[in-house]
């Protein structure tokens, strides 16, 4: 999944990039109003994170303009204080949650989490299509009940796909919203986790979970 975490606090902003990215997340970082409308607009993200209070342009105004731009990945804001008049601005500009600052990490992760699955269409953290279940809270797959062990690559190239069910994903999206900036970008790298996601996923060949769209990308095929 890939992240915008808006937020001008340096510190607070570098701790969340941290965490995040060691929960598997690509994690994107802007640090004035101005900055967080670029990056918005210009990136597709699975959810962001938007301090209210930011220099340059403030936080409210961002998530209008971003709305207004027709960006509809959920957003999540974050109050400096415990104040209801933030939290009722931020949601009717066009965010979907709020967290009072100080909070403790595993709330904001919880809530990032149930966003991203609630925007695309599971209400259960646990993912289910076909005869796959995909934990998002244990980080486990089962096959037809069977647990199956991913590497933390694998995991994640099978929970994007199993967000888009219906979508033909391409490997250049695969590739930003899986893997950090610092990373091979190299698309037969993604080639090889998909081959041996789908071995993993079907030893025998009969299920073919991931079908390979010429020229476009992969789609998810257990329906
Ligand atoms: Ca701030």
């Amino acid at each position: 999944m890939r992240v915008l975490v808006v937020e001008d606090e340096a510190a607070l902003a570098q701790q969340l990039e941290e965490r995040l990215s060691a929960d598997g997340m690509v994690v994107d970082r802007a640090s004035d109003g101005r900055e967080a409308i670029y990056y918005g607009e210009e990136f597709d993200y699975d959810v962001a994170v938007i301090d209210l209070g930011l220099p340059k342009i403030d936080g409210v105004a961002v998530i209008r303009h971003l709305r207004e731009v027709e960006r509809r990945y959920p957003i999540l804001i974050l109050t400096a204080r415990d104040s209801w008049q933030d939290k009722v601005t931020g949601l009717e500009a066009g965010a979907d949650d709020y967290l009072a600052k100080p909070f403790q990490y595993e709330e904001l992760l919880a809530r990032l989490k149930a966003l991203v699955r609630r925007a695309s269409g599971f209400a259960s953290p646990v993912l289910r299509i076909g005869s796959v279940d995909l934990d998002t809270v244990a980080k486990e797959v089962r096959v037809s009940g069977e647990r199956i062990d991913l590497t933390a690559y694998e995991y994640n190239l099978l929970e994007y796909l199993m967000l888009h069910p219906n979508k033909v994903v391409s490997k250049t999206e695969l590739t930003e919203h899986l893997y950090a900036q610092d990373f091979e970008r190299d698309s037969n790298v993604i080639e090889v986790f998909v081959g041996r996601l789908r071995r993993k996923l079907d030893p025998s060949g009969e299920m073919r979970p991931i079908t390979t769209i010429r020229g476009q990308g992969y789609r998810l095929a257990l329906e």
